[in-house]
């Protein structure tokens, strides 16, 4: 069975194809991407021609489901058959996820005329949340914003779901990997008696970044609220701010709400803290170099960060693994030492060297007789959608 998985942005779509035989970790057959595209249709065409002149599929027939990484619907989550009610749903959130939202709508509709009869499969970025307790998920707003969708959501699901299932794995915790691998057909099972709760942070530290706790593989909460604007400093989007600001920038500088939009999502962030550089690579030589503003966009980062792991470490009583992953966390290990400094008293001792020489790849980076173990393990969120689409079609058929 081959399996399309579709990453949408405004303007760019990228693209792998893997292909399932048995029931083992399937194989990558080809992947890509098209960046300022203003026309989906045709870079799908060109991606389905490149397809089979690569010989990874005959024809398009050959293509047997298409999974989307979509970001959040209105009043609709989990893994899906992408159709009217997943547009609808994308469309409801369009004012929240303005990057995402339109862009996923429009490629399923454009991956709907192309392939017609083809399953497509919308694998929603909040579903992991959906067992998230309400303290952990609702603002002190009137009830009136809830209703209309004003929460936490949580997003990085593909991403928190992976290192669930493969920090359970390191653990040797096949118990709850396995809980976790049927989370969306099943709900949350029943974990067997007498086994202590198994206790995960997970760090997912990139251009965009939250964090997440795990309790036996089962997301507690997230760093991120309504929008991926909320929680860390994203690159050049906002993190958490008091609502306040809003107000107060608009009255005092005299800028639009459009404006304030604009900022918030394009000059703030780890470029609006730095003034060099969305990139954490470009802040990081800047800071070696003395420049103050890059410097406090690092300690910022590290502040924040350990602001949640801080939050999620309470709330699950101590934990037996940190984890770090995507872009950031897999290849940055001053910040990852950064954020683990000074942590002994909580069980977590990070070892520099290992640290040091671990850049894109799994390993466990903790010290010996560190209580808490700490892992780096590479995002994985495309093989995450593969699967569950997958597993979608065949609960459909
Ligand atoms: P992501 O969104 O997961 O692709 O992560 C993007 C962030 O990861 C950027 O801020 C980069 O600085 C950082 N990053 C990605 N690759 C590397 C690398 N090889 N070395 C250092 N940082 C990296």
């Amino acid at each position: 069975m081959n399996i399309l998985v579709a990453n949408l942005g405004s303007t760019s779509f990228k693209f792998r194809l893997f292909r399932f035989d048995g029931a083992g970790t399937p194989s990558l057959l080809a992947k890509g991407g098209y960046e300022r595209v203003d026309d989906f249709g045709r870079a799908i065409d060109d991606c389905l021609a490149g397809l089979q002149a690569g010989g990874h599929v005959r024809s398009a027939a050959d293509v047997h489901g298409v999974g989307f990484k979509t970001v959040l619907g209105k009043n609709l989550t989990g893994c899906v058959r992408a159709d009217a009610r997943v547009i609808a749903a994308l469309d409801g959130f369009k004012e929240v996820a303005p990057a995402h939202n339109p862009a996923y709508a429009a490629g399923i509709r454009r991956f709907g005329e192309k392939l017609p009869g083809v399953p497509l499969v919308a694998l929603f970025e909040t579903a992991f949340y959906q067992w998230v307790p309400d303290a952990a998920s609702r603002y002190a707003v009137p009830e009136a914003w809830f209703q209309a969708g004003v929460r936490r959501h949580g997003f990085h699901g593909a991403s928190h779901k992976f290192v669930a299932e493969r920090s359970a794995e390191l653990l040797g915790r096949d118990d709850i990997a396995g809980r976790v691998r049927k989370l969306y057909q099943a709900g949350p099972s029943p974990v067997a008696s007498g086994k202590p709760p198994l206790r995960v942070i997970s760090c997912h530290l990139g251009g965009s970044s939250s964090i997440t706790g795990l309790r036996d593989g089962i997301a507690i909460g997230s760093s991120l609220g309504l929008s991926p604007q909320s929680g860390l400093p994203q690159n050049n989007r906002v993190g958490d701010l008091d609502s306040a600001a809003v107000p107060y920038v608009m009255k005092t500088l005299g800028l639009s709400l459009a404006e304030v939009e604009r900022q918030m999502t394009r000059e703030s962030g780890l470029l609006g803290l730095s003034g060099v550089s969305n990139d954490l690579r470009d802040i990081g030589a800047a800071a070696a170099q003395g420049n103050p503003r890059a410097r406090v966009a690092l300690d910022v980062f590290a502040h924040s960060a350990r602001h949640w792991i801080g939050a999620f470490l309470l709330e699950l009583n101590g934990c037996d693994a940190l984890v770090f992953t995507a872009g950031i966390g897999e290849n940055n290990p001053d910040l990852r030492a950064a954020i683990c400094a000074d942590l002994d008293q909580l069980g977590v001792q990070i070892d520099p060297a290992k640290n040091d020489a671990l850049r894109g790849a799994e390993g466990e980076i903790s010290a010996i007789g560190s209580r808490v173990k700490i892992f780096v393990i590479p995002a994985n969120e495309e093989l995450v959608v593969a699967r569950e689409t997958v597993r979608c079609i065949a609960a459909s058929n």
